[in-house]
């Protein structure tokens, strides 16, 4: 399946955890950014032409900071460039400050099927520490609000491993999701980002981190929490309601292909990973003048396919079949695995079933060490 991602660099104001590429939003440079996406996507598709496309996903950034007019253009866009498949996946992210009724209305309108909302949290006291520009109140309205516009997927992201969180506030934040009845969770431990202010921050000892068996306990009462509320664990940080996994994400840890658009956009077609250069003035330039706007290029080779299988696919409950990594990669590649497995038997890490090899729930809480351990 081939993915589309479209990357809007704009954001009311930089939250300080955040690591991905954005600016504040400003009308006029919005305008001239859909000008060089049209640019992009008329040029990049023409390679891609007969390639139908399953999911589609506009992230951030806050999409949600565009207006209606520039929205409204961003899926003209989207119609005119990209073969979509008439059940395709279409995924906007939103903030709970920026989901005003008449963007949710359009959004609906021009055939978005899932909404992603970015609360953090259902507490105040933790979304000022975090910087956000919104309120607990702010956020249930917006949920609220995406359900009478008629959206029947909504997810939400929440964070956890917050400095000064409490094992309550975290508790209550998931009592409140879970009264909402979402049809997906996204559930983050806050990460430090190279570049953000809050990395700064911490490594200057400025900002004391929760320790990291506060850490665990806070992912283990999530993961919990929602199995007991019926929620599918179906990637370390993600649950849905079953049947209600994110496609887009899917192809991701699936290791299929996927072109992105817009500046800090990544690609990957055929085995080639691109990045499109983060800097949405120089992103306008190069396109208006028909320079090509790739950052970095890395063609993997079969060792790095390999890891990234592997990397990817165990952050999936299902993890991957161990016959068709021994099909992809050889039959060395397998027997290394299998040796790697060995050595950890009695570890708790990983399971067989037939041929299938997955995470625990002590691997998903321990996933770095334990995909790690088997990187070839
Ligand atoms: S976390 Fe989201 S809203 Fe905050 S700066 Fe990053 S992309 Fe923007």
């Amino acid at each position: 399946m081939l993915s589309v991602y479209i990357h809007i660099p704009f954001c009311v104001n930089k939250c300080p955890y955040c690591g991905f590429y954005s600016t504040q939003y400003n009308s006029h440079l919005a305008d001239r950014f859909l000008a060089a996406l049209d640019i992009e996507m008329k040029s990049r598709f023409r390679d891609l032409q007969d390639r139908q496309v399953g999911s589609i996903y506009i992230g951030g950034g806050t999409p949600s900071t565009l207006s209606l007019a520039q929205f409204s253009r961003l899926f003209d866009l989207v119609n005119e460039h990209v073969a979509a498949a008439a059940d395709a996946e279409v995924t906007v992210e939103a903030n709970p400050n920026t989901a005003a009724a008449g963007i949710l209305a359009l959004l609906k309108a021009r055939g978005v099927t899932r909404l992603s909302i970015g609360v953090q949290s259902f507490a105040d006291a933790v979304l000022i520490s975090l910087g956000r520009a919104h309120s607990a109140g702010d956020a249930l309205a917006a949920v609220r609000a995406a359900r009478s516009a008629g959206f029947g997927t909504i997810g939400i992201d929440l964070m956890y491993g917050i400095p000064g969180q409490t094992e309550q506030q975290w508790h209550s934040t998931l009592e409140s999701a879970l009264s909402l009845e979402l049809e997906h969770l996204s559930v983050y431990s806050l990460s430090l980002d190279e570049g953000s202010r809050l990395t700064q921050e911490a490594r200057a000892g400025r900002v004391i981190l929760p320790d990291d068996d506060n850490v665990a306990r806070m992912y283990q009462t999530a993961a919990r929490r929602l199995a007991e509320a019926g929620y599918r664990h179906y990637e370390i940080s993600n649950f849905c309601i079953p049947g209600r996994e994110c496609r887009h994400n899917s192809n991701y840890w699936d290791r299929g292909e996927y072109v992105g658009f817009g500046p800090g956009a990544w690609s990957f077609i055929g085995n080639r990973r691109s990045s499109t250069i983060a800097n949405v003035s120089e992103y306008i330039a190069r396109m208006t003048n028909g320079i090509n706007a790739a950052e970095t290029t890395e063609v993997l080779d079969r060792g790095q396919a390999a890891s990234e299988t592997l990397l990817l696919g165990l952050r999936r409950a299902t993890g991957i079949d161990l016959d068709h990594f021994g099909q992809q990669f050889g039959s060395a590649a397998l027997d290394d695995l299998r040796k790697k497995i060995l050595r950890l038997d009695g570890s708790g890490l990983y399971r067989i079933d037939h041929s299938r090899l997955s995470l625990t729930m002590r691997g998903f809480l321990l996933s770095n060490g334990a995909l790690a351990a088997l990187l070839p």
